[in-house]
């Protein structure tokens, strides 16, 4: 069986991770990039793949089983994927939760229009964790749910830090409370506020001679971000943030928590966790699964935009059904 031709529309981090995936994964192979940038200024990590303007999608039609997508999802996938699902089975990570109904309905459009598959909102979080929150759900229907996130490095919040003046350069990690996870994890269904479940810890790079309390002040206070949350601010050089603060690790907690039975009702923990050393290029090797699935749906011929709650879990498995059930049921 020839292997599934995977294009990449964007070459950022996400862009990167979907291409390590790539070589991971023997039935994938990687046969073009594409960027909005000027290509000659962006270089694939792997030998012999052509970077070509993100204007020239409709050109390589032909060439291309998916599209993966690695934009942005503040503006770039609410464009992009609409558009390339006119043109391609494509897969995405689109991850505001709140946008996401309205990106769906926009997806499946366009892709009915030339009987295409759209995988939306794949990755982790949305991705992994709403199919263990789904799981958890329908097997415990009274119950509650929590999800925990990090320790990890939040890029949204690292950004937001580095527009207030006088900061050079900045990381954001969000981190867990253990004594919320471990109420959590006791089956004592606590009632948790924001501030609760998560602290932030800033580590910020300054300018020379800038007012370091202003500098706090303006973070710690910053709504939405962090004025709801217990928020610690570390100043260091700019050596010490790319020497100890250069990677993108992420993860957290999804647990449900329910009873079962009649008197003296039975109580039930489920917990799935992901601690990863890399946020993107774990997210991208769950876009190459996806983009899997997406092609054998294609191949059955359905058509329109797709969650992972529409997956069957083995289409996203390079291992044949015999194989699954023999060693994994
Ligand atoms: P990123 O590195 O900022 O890349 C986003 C886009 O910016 C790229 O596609 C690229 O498009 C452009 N770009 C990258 N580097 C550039 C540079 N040096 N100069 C100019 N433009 C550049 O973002 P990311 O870390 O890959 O994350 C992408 C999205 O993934 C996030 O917005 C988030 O929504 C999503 N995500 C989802 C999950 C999930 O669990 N569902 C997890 C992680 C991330 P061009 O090549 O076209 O310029």
């Amino acid at each position: 069986m020839s292997a599934i031709r995977i294009g990449i529309l964007g070459y950022g981090n996400l862009g990167r991770g979907v291409e390590l995936a790539c070589r991971d994964n023997a039935d994938t192979e990687l046969v073009a990039v594409f960027t909005r940038r000027d290509p000659s200024t962006v270089t694939p990590l792997t030998d012999g793949v052509a970077v070509y303007p993100a204007d020239d999608l409709a050109a390589h039609q032909g060439g291309i089983d998916v599209l993966v997508l690695g934009g942005g999802s503040a503006t770039d996938l609410p464009e992009q994927t609409p558009a390339c699902a006119r043109l391609f089975n494509v897969v995405d990570s689109f991850d505001t939760h709140a946008n996401i109904p309205a990106h769906f309905a926009a997806v499946d459009a366009a892709a009915r229009e030339t009987g295409h598959v759209a995988v939306i909102s794949a990755g982790w979080d949305p991705g992994m964790f709403s199919v263990a929150r789904l799981y958890a759900n329908a097997v415990l229907p009274n119950g509650a749910d929590y999800t925990f996130w990090g320790r990890g490095v939040s890029q949204g919040h690292s950004d937001a830090i580095r527009r207030v003046p006088g900061v050079v350069d900045a990381r954001q990690y969000t981190v867990p409370v253990p004594a919320a996870m471990e109420a959590v994890r006791a089956g004592e269904n606590p009632q948790l506020t924001t501030r609760q479940k998560h602290t932030r810890e800033c580590f910020v790079v300054a300018e020379e001679g800038a007012d370091l309390a202003a500098i706090e002040k303006a973070i710690v206070e910053m709504p939405n971000y962090f004025a709801d949350y217990d928020t610690t601010v570390t100043f260091i050089s700019q050596a010490e943030l790319d020497r100890d603060h250069a990677g993108i690790p992420h993860g957290g907690s999804v647990i449900r928590t329910g009873s079962t039975g009649a008197e003296g009702r039975n109580t039930h923990v489920i917990e799935y966790s992901l601690k990863l050393d890399s946020n993107p290029e774990f997210t991208g090797s769950v876009l190459v699964a996806c983009a899997r699935a997406a092609w054998r749906m294609a191949g059955e011929g359905m058509v329109g935009a797709k969650t992972v709650f529409d997956i069957p879990p083995a289409y996203l498995s390079a291992t044949d059904d015999a194989e699954l059930r023999a060693t994994m049921l």
